[in-house]
């Protein structure tokens, strides 16, 4: 009960600590992630505390056998009036007793607490995610996205989901697989050191993205820049409407709360999302150095979803997701 008490006092006190560092910083200032600056503290990270209320469950039945010890001390007590001696020795006739029956029954309960291992070497038991994480329909999720692929003015998936695991009132939505792989991404990367990262933008609306575009556009016509310079200048940092990848609901930045899209690359965060991203069908989407093909500068918080099938490959080949759908094209 003691270890129960503690770790709920710890977590209440986590909640509160993590409660007051929630920063209110917009991310969405960045070249494709200005679409709203609407972002407000509030604790996102409730989740991470759950696993641990279920260890103390085995510390318990060890408690109760002191208590058949003493019961049985009592009892050489009737033979007391003869000497002193004999009260040493009776009790000691019982013991074996009572080791008998307790080994047995906590054993069962230790595989609980132990870490959960499988083929990909994840920390966290994450059984219920693997079906969002390998979808059975390998080539649902391969839609290519990008000035020479735009997606149209009506485009909307129609699976959006709400992301369990999302920063301050941010009402963040990606289409149901990549919503739950990103769950699952975002759990194991707590467990391997990436303590607060979190979705910072994922699903934008075409109407979102085109008020994004034209804003900046108005601001450069502000300048003295002609319509036409001022549009060019715009699409060398932000995608036109219809072509940014946002609007598919399969692509979602992550960012932890101590750095900026300006200074994540080169972070621990950073590296092992790199490294693990393809585990649960993520792929990196604009690497540094296919910039001249995907017209992207390096985005090295930018999250695709194609399924694990798929984003092994792509991981496995170094290709980036222009590359590789030539690729299918060419070895069906
Ligand atoms: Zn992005």
């Amino acid at each position: 009960m003691k270890r129960i008490f503690i770790a709920l006092t710890a977590a209440v006190l986590c909640a509160l600590i993590l409660t007051s560092c929630v920063s209110p910083e917009p991310y969405d200032t960045g070249p494709e992630t200005m679409a709203s600056g609407t972002t407000v503290p509030e604790t996102t990270v409730p989740e991470t505390t759950e696993p641990e209320t279920t260890e103390p469950e085995t510390a318990e039945p060890e408690t109760e056998p002191p208590e058949t010890t003493e019961a049985e001390t009592t009892v050489p007590e009737t033979t007391v009036p003869e000497t002193t001696v004999p009260e040493t020795t009776a009790p000691e006739t019982t013991v074996p007793e009572t080791t008998v029956p307790e080994t047995t029954a906590p054993e069962t309960t230790v595989p609980e607490t132990a870490p959960y291992e499988n083929e990909l070497g994840f920390k966290e038991d994450l059984s219920a995610y693997e079906k969002y994480m390998d979808p059975e329909d390998r080539d649902a999720y391969l839609l290519l996205v990008n000035p020479d692929h735009p997606l149209g003015s009506d485009y909307k998936p129609s699976d959006l989901t709400l992301l369990a695991d999302r920063r301050g009132d941010r009402k963040d939505q990606l289409r149901l697989y990549a919503a739950k792989a990103l769950e699952a991404f975002l759990k194991e990367s707590r467990a391997n050191g990436c303590k607060t990262m979190t979705s910072v933008s994922a699903y934008r609306p075409y109407n979102t993205q085109k008020y994004i575009f034209d804003n900046e556009v108005k601001g450069y016509m502000e300048e003295g820049m002609t319509e036409e310079e001022a549009i060019a200048k715009t699409r060398s940092d932000t995608a036109y409407p219809g072509e940014s990848e946002h609007q598919s609901g399969l692509a979602v930045d992550v960012l932890d709360y101590d750095h900026t899209l300006s200074n994540f690359a080169g972070t621990y965060e950073a590296g092992w999302l790199a490294e693990n991203c393809w585990k649960f069908g993520f792929i990196l989407r604009y690497p540094q150095d296919k910039e001249e093909i995907t017209t992207y500068v390096y985005e090295p918080w930018h999250l695709r979803y194609v399924g694990r099938y798929h984003a092994k490959q792509i991981f496995d080949m170094g290709m980036c997701l222009e590359e590789y759908v030539e690729y299918l094209a060419n070895n069906p």
